[in-house]
């Protein structure tokens, strides 16, 4: 059985949904800011207390809502009057976004677009430590594992999702090992790397979308690097992005491309 359930039957679910998807899109962005700040510090990410920065004074559940406890303490510490710095309102905003459009463009509520919201948090957690540390951590990265591992029980098509999702998986690590080997014979020095958030990205999008997924990455590199006129930007970010934008568009893009002008009609 396949649980699945069409948004757009009626309006004010469809609202209502929408609305609450924005809500728990800014509590994830919250909890995972939070984990993510602690595992590149090194501190017990789960049972660890959130403190304030400057004074370190422990923060009560009053100072931990998302968006409202900011805009209600003006951005400062309650305790010693400290300015907060916005980066985590914004990322609950982006993300209560970000989870409200999944749905909305989705249209429904199925695994798949659970399994979507779940990789978005665990997404923003691992860019964000990379951005922080420069390096992936395992954990963010085995979370994302499990999350394929655990779906696979709910998904329509489990041989598809699993034959697909290892065979892009594979042929990521080889192109990137390749990638590697190539700079690094070019450049006379050895160019590590990291293959494995590709190899954790494309479980999900398998092969086709995975193309998608890579091209939507670089364009938004691409795009991040005009605009921060920065010359180099941490990968897993980007491939978050792009691997987020293909599970949602991309099987609509495959088919707009090349099913519906017919360019791959003699393949099928
Ligand atoms: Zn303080």
């Amino acid at each position: 059985m396949v649980l699945s359930y069409n948004l757009y039957d009626n309006t004010f679910i469809a609202v209502y949904v929408i609305v609450m998807a924005f809500i728990f899109g800014a509590i994830f962005a919250s909890f995972i800011t939070c984990a993510a700040w602690r595992v590149v510090r090194g501190e017990d990410w789960i049972h660890g207390h959130s403190h304030c920065d400057t004074c370190g004074h422990e923060l009560s559940t009053m100072d931990l809502f998302p968006i409202i406890s900011y805009i209600a303490l003006k951005g400062k510490c309650r305790y010693c009057g400290a300015k907060v710095p916005p980066r985590d309102l914004i990322f609950e905003i982006a993300l209560g976004l970000l989870f409200a459009g999944t749905i909305a463009v989705h249209g429904a509520i199925d695994p798949l677009v659970i399994e979507i919201l779940v990789l978005e948090v665990l997404f923003l957690g691992l860019s964000l430590a990379e951005m922080d540390t420069g390096k992936a951590p395992s954990g963010f990265l085995l979370s994302i594992l499990i999350t394929w591992i655990l779906f696979a029980g709910f998904m329509a098509d489990v041989r598809h999702y699993v034959l697909e999702g290892v065979a892009a998986s594979l042929a990521i690590s080889v192109i990137m090992y390749a990638v590697a080997k190539l700079m690094s014979s070019a450049r006379k020095q050895k160019v590590e790397i990291d293959i494995r958030p590709f190899a954790v990205c494309m479980l999900f999008t398998g092969l086709d979308t995975g193309v998608v997924a890579l091209i939507a990455a670089c364009l938004a590199g691409i795009v991040i690097m005009l605009i921060s006129r920065k010359k180099t930007f941490a990968v897993t970010p980007l491939l978050s992005i792009g691997t987020v934008f293909a599970l949602i568009f991309g099987e609509s893009i495959i088919q707009a491309l090349f099913i519906n002008t017919g360019i791959l009609t003699g393949f099928i």
